[in-house]
């Protein structure tokens, strides 16, 4: 989901292979970017894939469990984890205040501190200044940060999921008055179909898997 980004969180740029001071050090007891979050934290197609993945249940399992619900993110119908109870807390929250799934958890919980700007030819990171409580953070490597394997790949994804997010989002706003909420409606369907409720074969891998479920999206949408 799209943030308002202020002028001094731009001031450094990263690329994963650049050190940035996002290192919260274990955060000892604190969970506040787990807990009354709203809709924000915003799944993409490869959380769904680790999800159904690590927890071994459908996707159908995890919106009946409450796990995720859906919301409006940015023009689009996307899943999000759902937050829960008086404290509005993620569902992966354990008493302790730990994370139930630190290994697989989603790309958003992975990056934070660190956001994501994005421009023609790509996109890089950037230190959100603003968003976590702890003042004194170490430097990391970003790529060690987001722990996840074949940083490279994952970067492409990320980059093609973004770049058909837009594609989505100006097919909605370009068409016309009368039948736009009809495109939305289609592209919505489409989106939660191909890329969320069909489950992911967890022994195949995600990219190939993402690829061309991509093609297969823009078939049936053109
Ligand atoms: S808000 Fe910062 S210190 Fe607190 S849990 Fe999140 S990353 Fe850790
Ligand atoms: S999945 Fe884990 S890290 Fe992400 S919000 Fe939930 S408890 Fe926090």
């Amino acid at each position: 989901m799209r943030r308002d980004i202020r002028i001094e969180e731009l001031q450094k740029l990263y690329t994963c292979h650049d050190m940035a001071k996002a290192d919260c050090g274990g955060c000892h007891g604190c969970s506040a970017c787990c807990q009354g979050m709203g809709n924000s934290v915003t799944l993409d197609p490869y959380d769904m894939y680790q999800l159904q993945r690590g927890l071994g249940v459908s996707p159908q399992a995890l919106m009946s469990q409450g796990v995720i619900e859906m919301s409006l993110a940015d023009g689009l119908v996307l899943p999000n984890l759902s937050m829960t109870g008086e404290k509005e807390q993620c569902v992966f929250l354990n008493e302790e205040g730990r994370c139930r799934i630190h290994s697989f958890r989603p790309g958003l919980c992975r990056l934070f501190p660190l956001g994501r700007v994005y421009d023609e030819e790509g996109f890089k990171y950037y230190v959100q200044l603003y968003e976590c409580p702890k003042l004194v953070k170490t430097k990391v490597k970003i790529d060690k940060w987001l722990g996840i394997p074949d940083i490279k790949k994952y970067e492409e994804f990320v980059l093609a999921w973004h770049w058909l997010q837009k594609w989505c989002q100006e097919l909605i706003e370009q068409a016309p008055d009368m039948v736009r909420e009809d495109a939305r409606k289609k592209v919505a369907t489409s989106l939660l179909s191909i890329f969320y409720m069909t489950p992911y074969d967890g022994k195949v891998s995600f990219y190939e898997q993402f690829m061309a479920r991509r093609d297969m999206f823009v078939r049936q949408i053109r």
